[in-house]
């Protein structure tokens, strides 16, 4: 039998890692807790970086996660502004500002890291969007220009440019897919969010490519296009997606494979866990290994994987949950609506921008989403956490 542990080590101060930390003594854990984290802020909370941090509607400090002295009550030992640099799973330490760490369990909950565009790095006016330092970077900048190219339509790129227009800001918004957030919503939501931005004025340059960034003494001129166009900016957001910040790994042994794999209780080798966007767990359920980057997961995850580090684990079989908010709509989404091969209104309609779609795979359902409808969608929500088949869903 393992020994229950006396100390365990988080590295990441964010939403997973300090749920995880709340979490272990919530359950009753009353050893040594230590939190690593890179930044050099109080853990915060992300999306609003790209809706009310960007607009101004708030200030940084209304996104901390847990207030100052909560870290005392709680006794949580955290360490910001410093990065975990390798793991040594053997001799269970974790190396960290020039020392060993050791720990009993460990929590990995580095997040993810943007994708930044080849050969822009230190290029003034081009940004990425993940903290609080990138989004008030990117604000200054976004208020400076006459105005502001968003590079990805996805998720994030979308978001960013409804805050922009909240603002006054022209933006243009390009991508290679056909509408925004296609990859995640499918088709049907995707044309109804790109007419969404075409009414707030959004210069849509969808399906098409960006050859490259253009620049003269260091600062960004523009992006140009395949086929030849040119938009004239000195400042773009480069939203093109994320990668999971497992560098610090590399060598550890761990399967890194697109985050650190886990299994069923979300752990990755002996003593060692991991829990939020950076984990790739297997779904029991789903029968397969996911990985998730939104916030509900986030939260949900790291407490299962801090009951799992006490020995009173479950397997980990959330319905995943994200929302997005763009100019004056709320989508949410229960379960998997990427990927799949069917799509069908629920109630309300398209028309009218207010609906809940439901999403199939074969002939089970994989997911609901809704367009400004919380509370029905609340009610679809049973339709996913049962894989209902197709047909009963409609007839339902
Ligand atoms: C702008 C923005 C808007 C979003 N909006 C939404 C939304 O509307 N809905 C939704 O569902 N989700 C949204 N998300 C996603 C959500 O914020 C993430 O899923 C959530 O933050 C994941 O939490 P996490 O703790 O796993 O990782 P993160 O929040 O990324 O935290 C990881 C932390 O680990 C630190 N770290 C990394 N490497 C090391 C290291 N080697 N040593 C020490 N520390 C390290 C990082 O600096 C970071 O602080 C948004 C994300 C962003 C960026």
């Amino acid at each position: 039998m393992t020994a229950p542990p006396r100390r365990i080590v988080v590295v990441g101060a964010s939403a997973a890692g300090l749920t995880a930390a709340e979490s272990l003594r919530a359950d009753g854990f009353d050893g040594d807790v230590v939190v690593i984290g890179a930044e050099p802020h109080l853990g915060y909370d992300r999306p609003p970086l790209s809706k009310q941090l960007l607009s101004g509607a708030w200030e940084a400090d209304r996104l901390e996660l847990l207030p100052r002295h909560r870290y005392d009550e709680l006794g949580i030992a955290c360490h910001l502004g410093v990065a975990a640099t390798a793991l040594d799973p053997a001799g269970r330490t974790v190396r960290a500002g020039g020392a060993d760490v050791a720990y009993d369990r460990l929590l990995i909950a580095t997040g993810v890291r943007p994708r930044t565009w080849p050969g822009t790095d230190g290029l003034r006016g081009v940004h990425v969007l993940r903290t609080i330092d990138d989004t008030l970077a990117f604000k200054e900048a976004a208020h400076a220009a006459g105005r502001v190219v968003v590079i990805g339509a996805g998720f994030l790129g979308a978001e960013a440019a409804a805050t922009l227009r909240g603002l006054g800001i022209p933006v243009t918004l390009v991508g290679p897919a056909p509408a925004p957030m296609v990859r995640q919503v499918g088709p049907d939501v995707a044309r109804l969010l790109g007419e969404l931005h075409a009414e707030h004025d959004v210069d849509l340059r969808l399906g098409v490519t960006v050859r490259g960034i253009d620049h003269d003494d260091g600062r960004v001129t523009g992006v140009r296009l395949a086929g030849g166009t040119s938009l004239s900016t000195t400042c773009v957001l480069v939203a093109i997606g994320t990668a999971p910040a497992t560098g610090w790994l590399d060598g550890s042994g761990l399967d890194l494979a697109d985050g650190v794999g886990c299994d069923a209780m979300c752990q990755a080798g002996p003593g060692v866990f991991a829990a939020g966007d950076v984990a790739r767990w297997f779904h029991r359920t789903h029968g397969t290994r996911l990985r998730i980057e939104h916030r509900t997961n986030a939260t949900e995850q790291a407490m299962a994987a801090a009951r799992a580090m006490l020995g009173a684990g479950q397997p980990y079989e959330p319905v995943p949950y994200f929302w997005s908010d763009q100019y004056d709509t709320k989508i949410q989404a229960y379960g998997q609506t990427a990927g799949a091969d069917r799509f069908a209104v629920l109630s309300g309609s398209l028309e009218e921008r207010r609906f809940v779609a439901v999403y199939g795979r074969g002939e089970r359902v994989v997911g609901v989403l809704g367009w400004r409808s919380p509370r029905e969608l609340l009610r679809a929500r049973a339709l996913v956490a049962g894989a209902v088949p197709w047909q009963d869903a409609l007839a339902a």
